[in-house]
């Protein structure tokens, strides 16, 4: 797998570090507050179990699954609901955590979405932000890293449904993009 690695973007050491700040700055921010941390499946779940464990106080979390790029890298534009929250969320502050915020089109749909059902709040932290890319008017409330116009893979993120498992988030040779 790390022999179609063409360059580390950012290392374990780094995401463990800023993992760490962004847990410490959600702790305070969230003191008192009913939480609900709300992990978008598939490639959000790394970064959530790590992030977790950074939030020191109580709280809760559901999963939800959206549409996405499948095995191409662009952006359809079409959202969809795969799999939906198990309970209302009007006595809670939402947390939605993403792995990566592109064109944005997924999280305007989805922060709309969630805000009808009349939760307490609706605020996203994403572990990386590609805002040359942005489509749709949105920022997230807690970004990661700002990272340049690359795909990238690894902790979460995927090609093809394969290098979610790196340790360390990276970008692909071209080889890479033909083996398929
Ligand atoms: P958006 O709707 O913001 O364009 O896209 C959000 C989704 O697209 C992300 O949750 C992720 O699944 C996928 N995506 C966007 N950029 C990348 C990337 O560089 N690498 C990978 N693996 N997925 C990406």
């Amino acid at each position: 797998m790390e022999e179609y690695i063409a360059k580390v973007l950012i290392s374990r050491e780094e995401l463990g570090k800023r993992v760490a700040e962004l847990g410490a700055e959600i702790t305070r921010d969230y003191e008192g507050k009913n939480l609900l941390v709300l992990g978008i499946l598939k490639g959000a779940v790394p970064f959530m179990s790590d992030l977790i464990r950074e939030i020191k106080l109580p709280l809760a979390y559901d999963f939800m699954a959206l549409s996405s790029y499948g095995a191409s890298t662009q952006s359809s534009g079409v959202v969809r609901i795969l799999k939906d929250l198990e309970r209302s969320v009007d006595d809670v502050h939402i947390l939605i955590i993403e792995d990566i915020v592109d064109t944005g089109l997924t999280l305007k749909y989805l922060k709309a979405n969630l805000k009808a059902r009349n939760p307490l709040s609706v605020k996203v932290v994403t572990l990386l932000d590609k805002a040359a890319r942005r489509q749709a008017d949105v920022t997230p409330d807690y970004n990661g890293f700002s990272i340049p116009d690359e795909f990238v893979v690894g902790y979460g993120l995927d090609f093809n449904e394969e290098y979610r498992n790196l340790p360390y988030v990276g970008v692909l040779k071209q080889e890479a993009y033909e083996i398929i």
